[in-house]
């Protein structure tokens, strides 16, 4: 397993673009929630944003998620925001504005994008004011 793997750090996450507005969006409907226009592109994302905000789990509500473990609020470098974990490292080191990068993880069929510390990306590391 290596982290600089390129399939690894591109994986499948991608957005939909409304060819109308220019709306970035990632759950696809039929139509662009901005502006309703059904002229709709799918557009790959780099898997590389911040942390908006994040809860530590303690609690155990499910046998396959073992505390402590990290949600997050992701703010893609793209503009669109998604909920994943943070994954390795200890959730008491997780900050708000925290540089992350995609993880792409096969359970069963579905393929999940975690994210990790993004190690290429501390220059700009640190809360935004
Ligand atoms: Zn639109």
């Amino acid at each position: 397993m290596s982290a600089a793997n390129p399939k690894t750090a591109a994986g499948p996450l991608e957005a939909t673009l409304c060819k109308a507005c220019g709306h970035l969006f990632l759950l696809r409907g039929p139509v662009c929630p901005r502006c309703w226009s059904s002229n709709l592109a799918t557009r790959p994302l780099s898997g590389h944003g911040r942390v908006a905000t994040f809860t530590v789990y303690r609690q155990q509500y499910d046998p396959g998620h073992v505390p402590p473990y990290v949600i997050a609020l992701i703010a893609l470098n793209e503009g669109p925001r998604m909920i994943s974990n943070i994954v390795g490292c200890a959730p008491e080191s997780v900050r708000v504005g925290m540089p992350v990068r995609a993880r792409f993880e096969r359970r069963g069929e579905r393929v999940l994008a975690l994210f990790e510390p993004d190690v290429s990306n501390t220059a700009s590391q640190g809360e935004p004011r």
